[in-house]
This record gives structure tokens, sequence and C-alpha cells, in this order.
């Protein structure tokens, strides 16, 4: 048995034959050429043909793997229209008198060799593009046909490293996942594996020879590792775990793509949690309606001192655009309690979870607030983006964000920064907003219950403390009563009411969730089918 430590894209199992694919490097020869002009025309000819086939490229995989994902074959066709890049390569066609061919492999390498040498990450990742889409050029220049040859059998595809357009064009039914000696965890590649949910390993330092080619093989996502001849215990306890995977593909089969509508017509919306961009795939994966709650601390919590308002704004522009307009909560940051942070330089609390914390620390440091909010305000021209804030107690409070929030705005317009349509809510975590919810109700857009916390701070228990974990009773009716109480008056002011804390996830409540009118549960992405399932099972009259 050989093993391979690689980089791994996505945590599946994977068991077959491996199978090297070698691209079919064009061979390129310079060739004088008298006419130039109409070698000029043999050239633009290509490359509206490579744009065509990039849009019919982007129409099928829109409905594959989603628009977002799908956008880096509207990136090719940009980039096949790029000034610099045609003009490059008429200039040699015309200067040298020579063939298209030669003109855009020499472009590619050249444009290659520039981006490659890049300082910038994503700028350095774009020179895989330029292969791409060189490639596709010669390809149609060669008379040749784009695409991946026919495979007998579902493999294992080891390769150097895959374009975006060989990955998507993978017969999904005959790869079972990919292995790549190159590429990295930003490229296009591996978010598109990550969609297209295909095992893969990628920087996995396998010899693409006889010594891996057509031998048995497993992946194993999780830790990263290809077995290659794997033991007959390694295969057994893999098998084992594949099978439990395959079980959970079944409802997700199933399940996509379905309304999360009850028997008889009730809709609710199911988003996700997620903690930072990283859980997009597994968003997407699950089919999420949206974007309940993104802990947007994580951003800091990662970080040595605060996040700028550009890093911020980059991340929340990732997730807006990603989920192609549909609905994105950011929570503003709960650090706090549980979630310290050194540089916020927080003084040592005797009793930390009712401390200094979320929207408190916000309201005391309107600066750091502020840059948060212009992020999401900017990113909010990108996609859906709602706002909320943790940790809400009176109406005072939320008066005083709004008022923030204009002086943020007015910030923005003065310095013509776009900025859309911002939906902004509350979390209600907090006994004093429950009990405040009807008057909470008319100052925002939506409620959403983070029932974690309400539920520590109503049956006075520690949610940290193991030691109480005996008392800690998630299902108490004090909570589930103010979760009726919310909803209702929610209602009554005409807004919505979801709960984004794990009670929301639990199954076992969904019917009562339904029965008290919640309109939206958010959940960690792997729990969203196993409650449509419950949901299109329901029918709330007879509960
Ligand atoms: C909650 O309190 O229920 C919640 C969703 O927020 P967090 O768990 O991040 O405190
Ligand atoms: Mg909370």
């Amino acid at each position: 048995m050989l093993t391979f430590q690689g980089k791994s894209v996505i945590n599946g199992v994977a068991i077959g034959k491996i199978f090297i694919y070698k691209k079919g490097e064009q061979q390129v020869k310079r060739t004088k050429i008298e006419d130039t002009e109409s070698e000029l025309a043999r050239f633009r000819n290509a490359q509206q043909e490579a744009i065509k086939q990039l849009q019919d490229l982007y129409e099928s995989s829109v409905k594959s793997i989603g628009e977002a994902s799908a956008a880096i074959f509207e990136i090719h066709q940009m980039m096949l229209q790029d000034d610099g890049f045609v003009e490059a390569i008429e200039n040699i066609i015309e200067t040298q008198s020579v063939n298209a061919e030669y003109a855009v492999a020499a472009t590619s390498d050249n444009f290659y060799k520039m981006f490659s040498d890049m300082e910038d990450d994503y700028m350095r990742e774009r020179a895989a593009d330029v292969k791409d889409i060189s490639e596709r050029l010669l390809t149609v220049l060669n008379g040749k046909s784009a695409g991946m040859e026919k495979l007998s059998e579902p493999v294992i595809i080891a390769a150097d490293d895959l374009a975006p357009s060989e990955t998507v064009q993978l017969d999904k039914d005959k790869v079972l996942a990919f292995v790549t000696v190159h590429g990295s965890l930003n490229s296009h590649t591996a978010i598109l594996a990550k969609t297209m949910n295909i095992p893969a390993l990628i920087g996995t330092p396998i010899p693409l020879d006889d010594t891996v080619d057509g031998k048995p093989a497993i992946i194993d996502g999780a830790k990263g590792i290809l077995y290659v001849e794997p033991e007959e215990e390694i295969l057994a306890q893999m098998q084992e775990r594949k099978k439990a995977e395959e079980e959970q593909k079944e409802l997700l089969l199933t399940l996509r793509g379905k309304e999360n509508i009850t028997l008889d017509g009730r809709k609710i919306k199911l988003y996700a949690n997620i903690g930072n961009s990283k859980d997009l795939a597994m968003v997407l994966q699950n089919d999420a309606g949206g974007i309940g709650l993104f802990r947007s601390e994580f951003l800091y919590l990662e970080k040595e001192d605060y996040p700028t308002e550009e890093e911020q704004f980059t991340v929340y522009k990732t997730v807006a655009e990603t989920m192609a307009g549909k609905k994105v909560i950011i929570r503003t940051l709960d650090i706090g309690a549980d979630k310290q942070a050194d540089y916020f330089k927080l003084a040592h609390e005797e009793n930390p979870a009712m401390g200094l914390r979320a929207i408190r620390i916000c309201l005391t440091r309107p600066e750091v607030f502020k840059t948060q909010l212009r992020a999401l305000f900017r990113a909010s021209a990108y996609g859906n983006i709602a706002v909320m804030y943790p940790m809400i107690i009176s109406v005072d409070e939320v008066r005083k964000i709004k008022e923030i929030v204009a002086e943020v705005k007015k910030e923005l317009e003065e310095q013509h920064i776009e900025y859309g349509e911002v939906e902004q809510g509350i979390m209600i975590e907090t006994p004093a907003a429950v009990v405040m919810s009807d008057e909470l109700a008319k100052e925002v857009d939506f409620f959403s219950i983070g029932t974690n916390d309400l539920t520590q701070y109503t049956l006075a228990i520690d949610r940290q403390n193991p030691e109480l974990d005996a008392f800690y009773d998630s299902h108490h009716p004090a909570i589930l009563r103010m979760i009726q109480t919310v909803v209702d008056n929610a209602h009554k002011a005409g807004i919505w009411a979801g709960i984004c804390g794990e009670l929301g996830a639990d199954t076992s409540l969904t019917q009562e969730f339904l029965k008290m009118g919640v309109d939206e549960l958010s959940v960690s992405p792997g729990r969203i089918l196993p409650i449509r399932k419950i949901i299109l099972e329901t029918d709330v009259n007879t509960l």
C-alpha cells in the first residue's frame, strides 16, 4: 500500500481505480504566412467560436452547479475579449507574419508568466485561466472539439492539474474523485469540486505513471490521504464510511430542489448557519434557501488585530455573490463571553456572559461597529444582504443602532459608494427582548431567536458548564412559550420570525415550530434536508 498526503477540498470518501488524465497538450509549430489579413480573420473566428462554447458551457453549468460557480465561464469569455490579450495575439500575427496558433501559444506563455509572477494570490490563480482559454482557442484553431475523452468506468482521476473547464466537463457518473499534483485551495477547480460535491485532493505528490495508473485506490477526504492498493483493514473501514455517506446522499437526491412546504400548503424558510465563507459549499450542497446566521465574529477571532473594512468587505461580498441573490443574514460581531479576541482588550469580568459583549461593545466602541457596518453595506451592492444585531435588550438600543446606521449610509452616499437595500433584524436571545418583542417588532424587519443564549439566560444555566447538563432542558416549556410569544408579536407587527439557535435544528420540535407559525429555521447545512423531509410530511391542521 502506498499513501500520499494532499490538501483535501471535500470530506468525502472515494473508492475506485485511478485513471491518469493527461491533457492533450497541443503541439504548436511556428509557420510563416503570406496573408496576415486572412490569418487575423481565422483567429477572430476561432475567438468567436471559443466564446460561444463558453457561453454554452455557462448555460449548462448554471443548471448543474449554480450561477456563482458557473461564473468562471463568463470570466473566461471576458478574458478572451480582453484588449491586452487580443492585441498581443494580433500583433504577433501581423508583425511576425506567423500562424494564429503560434501567436496564441506565445501570448499564452507570456501572460501565464506575467500572472504567475504576481504577488496577489487571486491574480496568480488567473495564470491557470490564461492557459485554459488559450488551449480552447488552439483546439478550435486545430478543428478538434474541446472536452474530455469518454470514460468507460467510474474512476478516480489523477492529473497534474485540472482546468476549470475540464473539471466541469467531467462526466459525474464516471468520476468518483480527483487528485491533482498542483492547484490551490483557492482555485476555481477547488471551488467547482466543492460545489459539484466530488471528493478532491490537490497538491498531492503522486507520480503520474504506472506506479498508480489503473491501481485500486481510496481517497479519505477527511484526512486528505490517497491510499493506493489499500490494505484490507483500511478498505473495510472506508467502505463503512462510504455507506453512511451514501445514505445521506440518497436523502439529498430526493429532497434537493424541493420547496419547504407542508401538506396543507404552509411554506417555511430553511436557511443555513455559517461561520465563514469556507462553509458555503455545504450550504449550496444542502440546498439552503439562504444564510440565516453568518457568525461574523469568526472573522475577528481568526485575526491578531481588528479586521479592516476591506478585509471584511471582501468576505461579505464573496458570500453575497456566491449565494447569488439568496438572502444572507450577517450578524454583527458577537465578541465577548466565550468568544474572546485579545486585541479587544476587554477587562476581566466576573461574569462575562452577562458582561460587555456583542452589541454592547459595538455601542461603546462605535468606530469598531462603523467599520463593520461600512463593509456590510458596501457588500450589499453585490447580493441580498441583511444585517442582524445580537444581544438586544431594549428599544433604545435599536434606536441607537439605527442612528449609527444612518450615519454610515450618509457617509457612503457622500463618498458616492454604492449600497443596496439592507433588511435589519435583531436576535431575540435575552428574556428582556422576548418581553419587549411587541415594541421591538415595530422597529425592525425581522426577528431571529437565539435559543442558545435565550435558554441560558432564561433558565439561569451557563451554557458552557458541562456540570449543569442535567439541569439544562432545551425543551423547557418557558422557552417554548417564549418562542410563541415572539412569533405572535412579530406577526402582529407584520414582520417574520425565525430561529437560528441550535433548537431550530431539533427535528423532534420541527412540527411544534410549524404549529407555532415560525417562519424560518436557520440550521447547520447538514440539518436542512432532514428538516425538509419532516416539513414535507406534515399537515399542520392535524397537529
Ligand atoms: C444563540 O445564542 O442561540 C445564537 C444563535 O448565537 P450564538 O450561539 O452564536 O451565541
Ligand atoms: Mg447568542
